[in-house]
Order: C-alpha cells, then structure tokens, then sequence
C-alpha cells in the first residue's frame, strides 16, 4: 500500500511477476469460466453477463453493472461495482445474486472452502439463490480469511450503491469442488477476539487507507519493509531488499514473526542480533532457536551462504543407491520422474532415466509412466534384497515428492501397475526413502535459504542450463507438449530431460560431499 500510493516510487523497478503465480492465476480463471458455463447453461434467462470483453472500460463495466442491478436480473455475472467516491472503494466480483431487495455476493475460487465435518452452511447449487442455505451435515467451514475479507469489501460497495440485501449479511463462495455455494455470515463473531468479517475488514480497510494517504503526501510512512515470505513473490522486492539491505534490517536472517519480537526486543539490526550471547539472552524466537538466528547474523555478515550447524555430519548410505526427481505442473499433474542409479551392481544399468509422459497434462497417460516409475523403483529395491544389498533412494524435500506418490496412486487406482496407496505409505515411511533437505536442515544454517539450486552448488555442483529453476520449468513444460494448442518444441523437451537429470544428479553429488572430508571446509558456526 505504502509504495503503490507513494510517487517517488512510479519509476521505481519492480521484479517480473512470478510465473508460478501467473499459472495460478490461468488455472483460476478458467475454472471460474468452467463454473459460469455451467451455471449460465442451468438458469438460462435469469443469468446476465456484464463482464465486456478485455479491451472494455472499468468505467463502462461499472455502468453495465448498475444497469443489471437496476433491472433486478436475479444472477449477474462478472460485475464490477459502481466505485464509491466517498471511501474510495472500488472492485468486482464474480456473481450477484439477488435477495431480497438487495443483492449478495458470491466468489468463485480455485482453493478448498470446507473440510469434511458439519455445521457449514451450504446451498447446492440448483438453489443458488438459496441465500444462507442451510446446515451442511457432511462440512465444515474452512475460514479462508482472505475470501470473507474480498466478501465484506464487496458488501461494503452493494451499500453504498444501495443494492445491499440489508435483512443479513450473508456472502457466498463456490470452491474447487464446485458443487455447492458455502454461506458466510459476515455478521457472525467468527474472527479472533469474537469480531465479525465485516468489523475486521473495515479496520484493515481503515489502516491500508491511513498508510495509503502518507505515503501519498509525504507524511511520515506508516509502513516499512521488512522480509517475509510473500517477498520472494513480491513485485516491491528491489525496492524492499535495497532498503532492508541499506539498514542491515534483523529481517534479512530472520523471517516474519521473529523480525518483529526482534525489534521488539532491541535488536533491530543483523550486527545486533550477531552480538547476542544465545545462551545469555530471554529474547524468544518462534521460527529457530535463538542460536541458529545468531549463527545465520554471523554467516551473513563473514558473507557466507552456508556455516555447518554441527561439528559432525551424518547422512545414511546404501549399497546400492537411487536419486529421485519428480516434475509436476501446478495442481494439474506429475509428468516425470527421474531416477539416478549409482552403486553396487543390481543387474540394471547405472546412470539416470526417466518415466515421462509428454501428453499435455491432465491426461490417463500419466498413469503409464508413473506406474512405470513405481515398477522400476519396486523392481531395484527387490533386485538389492535378492543379493542382500542395502538399498536407499533419496530426494530433496520430499514434500512435493510424497504429495505426487500418494495423489498418483489415488487418482489413477486400478490403471495396470499403479500401486496401492499403503504400498506407497511403507515406502515412504520406510529407511529405504531418505530427505536429504532434512539432512541440509539439520546440519548447514544457510543465509541464503536451503533451496537445491542453494546448496548444492556449495558442494561443487552446476546446472548445465544456465537458466534451470523451478519456474523456468514450467514454461518449458507449456511449450515442450503445446499446452496452449501451439506445436509442441521437442528441444524444450530435451531441456527438462537435462534439467530434471541434473536435479538428481545434484542430490547424488550432495550426499558425497556431506559423507566426505571436504564437508569440513565449511566453517563451523561455533568458529565464527
Ligand atoms: S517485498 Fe516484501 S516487504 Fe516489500 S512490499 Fe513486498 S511483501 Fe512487503
């Protein structure tokens, strides 16, 4: 809010939007047309879409709107409110729908908004104008804070325009599953300290103005960077790492919460909080013990990305030995996994391979080579058993690998080959699965994060792709298939064939040196 309003930051660069979020923001927009499509199809007359094309006006959006909201259409889709000029709100929002002699809002959103249980109120979506609902015995509400706040805001707009359902103040979301809307009562003492959606979203409202205003006029800023993990998504973060980096701010060691008790407690800079006696301090930290947060304020300042945390390093090993990378495209599937052989002789040939399906995701053909992943896998463990080898596979945060072993399993059960869920539970809860980040995590304080592409080069390793990450990975995916209906670029294919061998050559090379002498190059944090 503060750099958005204040001028001296109009030029000011600004980072390229994340391409991670940019794809969020794809997925959603699609599903909230999928969901329209459907909806208009179910009421036929009764639905009115007042979006315009992408070249229209805000200003003509606005007064399509009003001319819906005047005819008394009972659903109208895609509505941008009249802007209020006495609060200087302004917004859109998916659906209108009418009750009363109002209207209430409803939100369409790619995310879950109840979990199983009882006591949300819910409508299917056959009796849309259902407002309020009724209790749901099979959910329960998730908050969402995020949803009630965009919610109240728009409340807040229907009011001042005069189109508010002013007998409750019920607001609708329709979530992932799209097959109900789930009522939120914007009056109810739901929030924390017993408040309502609608007094927490005026406060905040009331707070983003008061910083909005001084920064617009030059009066001392009511806010001030301080790094989060929002940053490293964040447009401002040039901005923000300039200033925060000009102050040495305690914020670039610590994150978030413990910046604050922090600053709280005195300590406002990193040579500050390098100066503290851990052991003699009652400063409390909720994100690392208070020694880890002066181990990291000392790496940063002898500009070290990684100090051993531990005098001793010990990672398991195995006789025989297999690294696993897996790639996925946001939510919509996992189309390769990478294994890298590497030890005692089983029979099969060393060296890396991949089970890849290059159909554009969501597509059965993943079943097939995620089944042939599993098949390999199961077939090395058992070739190592059969000569009374040790066998271990290892990952890199296995987050992201278990969440596609087990949703994998799920979604493709009964396809030929793919395994049951408990077979990938025991392997996953089995020594032979091993997390080398949980190794990094135990052992390495790291200034500049713990990411693969971090550390593994402190070990000796490059990427052969100047330009491999993450990110990158999915645009070459969208290309490599043809995602967006374009001929599929088979170089890009070969590139996150590399990419992906490279990942798990990484984790190999990773594990050698943490088992090596050349481990204790890196200083100890207790020598610094
Ligand atoms: S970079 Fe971080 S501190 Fe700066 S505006 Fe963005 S989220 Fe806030």
């Amino acid at each position: 809010m503060h750099l958005e309003h204040d001028p001296a930051m109009r030029d000011a660069q600004r980072s390229a939007p994340d391409p991670t979020a940019e794809l969020r923001k794809a997925d959603a927009t699609r599903h909230r047309r999928v969901t329209a499509d459907g909806l208009a199809a179910r009421f036929g007359g009764r639905w009115v879409e007042v979006s315009g094309g992408p070249e229209s006006r805000a200003s003509d959006r606005e007064a399509a709107t009003a001319a819906a909201l005047t005819e008394g259409h009972d659903f109208i889709w895609g509505a941008t409110l009249p802007r209020d000029p006495r609060s200087g709100r302004r917004g859109t929002i998916d659906l209108l729908v009418r009750s009363g002699a109002g209207y209430v809002p409803v939100l369409v959103v790619r995310h879950k908004v109840t979990d199983p249980g009882t006591g949300a109120r819910t409508s299917p979506l056959a009796e849309l104008d259902h407002v309020g609902g009724r209790p749901d015995s099979a959910r329960k509400v998730r908050p969402q804070p995020r949803d009630q706040l965009r919610l109240a805001h728009t409340r807040r707009l229907l009011q001042a325009a005069g189109f508010a359902d002013e007998r409750s103040a019920f607001a609708g979301v329709i979530g992932m599953d799209g097959d109900a809307v789930v009522w939120h009562d914007l009056q109810a003492p739901t929030w924390p300290g017993g408040r309502t959606a609608l007094a927490e979203y005026d406060s905040r409202f009331a707070d983003r103005i008061a910083v909005a205003t001084a920064a617009a006029t030059g009066t001392p800023a009511l806010a001030e960077p301080s790094r989060i993990v929002e940053c490293r998504s964040c447009p401002w973060w040039p901005v923000c790492e300039d200033a925060l980096v000009k102050t040495r701010d305690v914020s670039l060691v610590v994150r978030g919460e413990d910046a604050g008790m922090l600053r709280s407690a005195g300590v406002t800079s990193v040579d500050a909080l390098a100066g503290i006696d851990p052991y003699d301090t009652d400063v409390p930290l909720v994100g690392m013990p208070v020694a880890d947060a002066v181990g990291l304020a000392r790496a940063w300042l002898a500009d070290l990305t990684v100090v051993r945390r531990t005098q001793t390093i010990d990672v398991p090993r195995a006789d025989v030995e297999v690294d696993v990378d897996m790639e996925s495209f946001g939510d919509a599937g996992a189309y390769l996994w990478g294994v890298l052989l590497s030890g005692a002789d089983i029979g099969e040939p060393r060296g890396y391979r991949a089970f890849v399906s290059w159909e554009p995701l969501p597509t059965d053909d993943e079943a097939r080579s995620f089944a042939e992943f599993w098949r390999w896998l199961t077939g090395a463990r058992k070739a190592a058993a059969d000569r009374g080898l040790t066998f271990r596979a290892y990952c890199y945060n296995e987050l992201a690998e278990n969440r596609w072993l087990l949703a994998s399993a799920k979604r493709f059960a009964g396809f030929p080959g793919v395994p049951r869920k408990r077979e990938i539970t025991q392997f996953i809860e089995s020594d032979e699965w091993f997390d080398l980040f949980g190794s990094v995590r135990e052992h390495f304080l790291c200034s500049q994060g713990k990411g693969l592409k971090t550390i593994a080069p402190v070990a000796g390793f490059a990427w052969r792709d100047p330009e491999a990450g993450g990110e990158n990975s999915m645009r070459w995916y969208r290309d490599a298939v043809g995602l967006d209906g374009d001929e599929p670029v088979l170089p890009q294919r070969t590139r996150l064939l590399e990419y992906n061998e490279d990942d798990v050559r990484a984790t190999a090379a990773l594990r050698a040196w943490m088992t090596s002498p050349a481990v204790h190059d890196i200083p100890y944090v207790g020598d610094i």
